[in-house]
């Protein structure tokens, strides 16, 4: 017996059927607001993480999984997909004809050493977008509205779309320089991770979520008093864009998000089952402006957001937002004695090529035994051939609902298995032409 890693999880069975759907789904709305597919490498050199995700980021500082390869370089497991589809545009030179935006979509797998309960995974999948060249706050509502429609279209209610601006380079240094002198005075009785941000990334004080420091938050400066005039205007803009649309939505001022490389807009989607359970945030995400150029391409602004898959599953899941109904195969094939299996196995070949899911059994059964594995299976037709049906072409068709049996000529079978899925097309989804 050989554990599994901590911190990682099996997705399998059904569990993987409804990890597809999801996926699917999110790939399908990013499509419909014209965003493409980009599937980056897993590993990066990990220099890449410092530059951008940031040398102050939690996930930098403790995180990474990150080691020398035998070629003695750097290595790491991406903790997101963002830098390396960044990555991936500067060294496929996507900016050089300067045909903005550039939309990318990606759906993988992220690794980061975090402490693994409900909800937080060492290996977590992400999908995300990632809209590059970005010159008004239009991109940003764009994004936030794709993420909260493709939530909708999953079936959420009730999401809380939090929103808050960071505001540009001059609002951060001052309003940083305000919570130093703030929090100088309370820093000796805060919490041992404040006290390290409080030299690292000051900005991260405002999410702590330990008790007594979320008292010490409450009185800390605020960042709407330092927003420049054009932060404060782009803010606007978004605000009341998402409140013309109908996209309810809470400013959090407390909201900075874990990654060093956000300004200007930031937002979470968060959401509480209906028995009340929170994983955390679906997804977040936000606005960047110098993310591009410290990887290398042009000095230009872009935004993004990735939901977790895993979260999103279990909440679809606690809230019964999956379509329940038990996965079925259209017909399960029965040879009545094994010198009929080949004239079954090619007959199986030939519904598969025409869209039919087939199982088919190969071992040497009694009627009664195959009639109980079609019945596990949840056939919805079998399909009986005997010596007499292998000689004169032709085999029992049985509906396994309603018991009803005929008997069907092989030339005939397509046609009339074409009609009886077609009329139940829209009930269950057969995409058989
Ligand atoms: P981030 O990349 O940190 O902004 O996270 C974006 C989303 O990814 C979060 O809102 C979560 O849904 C998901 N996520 C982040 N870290 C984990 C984790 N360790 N396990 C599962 N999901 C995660």
């Amino acid at each position: 017996m050989f554990n599994i890693v901590k911190g990682t999880h099996d997705v399998i069975l059904n569990e993987a059927t409804k990890y597809t759907y999801v996926e699917n789904l999110l790939e399908r709305v990013a499509e419909t607001y014209g965003f493409k597919e980009f599937r980056t490498p897993i590993m990066e050199y990990s220099e890449l993480f410092l530059r951008s995700t940031g040398e102050s980021s939690d996930i930098v500082r403790k995180e990474m999984y990150t080691f020398q390869d035998k070629g003695d370089r750097s290595i790491t497991l991406r903790p997101e997909i963002t830098a390396g589809t960044i990555r991936s545009m500067v060294n496929e030179k996507l900016f050089a004809n300067q045909d903005y935006p550039i939309k990318a979509y990606y759906v993988g797998p992220n690794f980061r050493y975090e402490r693994p309960q409900q909800g937080r995974y060492r290996q977590f999948n992400q999908f995300g977008i990632e809209c590059v060249g970005v010159t008004s706050p239009f991109r940003d509502i764009e994004a936030i509205m794709l993420g909260y429609n493709a939530l909708k279209l999953l079936g959420f209610k009730n999401i809380t779309l939090q929103i808050n601006s960071l505001g540009d380079k001059q609002t951060r240094e001052d309003y940083q320089k305000a919570l130093r002198e703030y929090y100088s005075k309370y820093v000796d009785e805060m919490c041992d991770d404040c006290k390290e941000r409080f030299n690292i990334n000051i900005l991260r004080i405002l999410d702590c979520k330990v008790e007594h420091d979320i008292e010490i938050n409450k009185n800390s400066p605020k960042i709407e008093d330092y927003y420049s005039g054009e932060a404060r205007r782009d803010f606007e803009i978004i605000k009341d864009f998402l409140t013309d649309n109908g996209i309810p939505f809470e400013i959090n001022s407390n909201l900075v998000r874990g990654l060093d490389y956000y300004s200007g807009v930031v937002f979470e989607y968060r959401y509480t089952s209906s028995q009340g359970k929170d994983y955390g945030a679906l997804g977040g995400g936000g606005h960047y402006n110098n993310l591009v150029k410290e990887i290398g391409g042009p000095d230009i602004e872009g935004v993004g957001f990735a939901f977790g898959i895993e979260r999103l599953v279990k909440l679809m899941e606690d809230d019964s937002l999956f379509n329940n109904e038990e996965e079925t195969i259209d017909l399960y094939i029965m040879p009545i004695g094994m010198q009929n299996q080949k004239i079954c196995f090619e007959l199986a070949t030939f519904l598969r090529n025409n869209g039919y899911s087939v199982d088919i059994c190969l071992e040497n059964k009694a009627i009664g035994p195959m009639f109980k594995k079609a019945e596990r299976r949840n056939a919805l037709y079998a399909i009986l051939i005997g010596d007499d049906e292998a000689k004169n072409k032709t085999l029992n068709l049985k509906n396994l609902t309603s018991q009803e049996q005929i008997t069907v000529k092989f030339d005939d079978l397509l046609t009339i298995l074409d009609d009886m899925f077609g009329e139940c097309e829209d009930e269950h989804d057969h995409h058989h032409e």
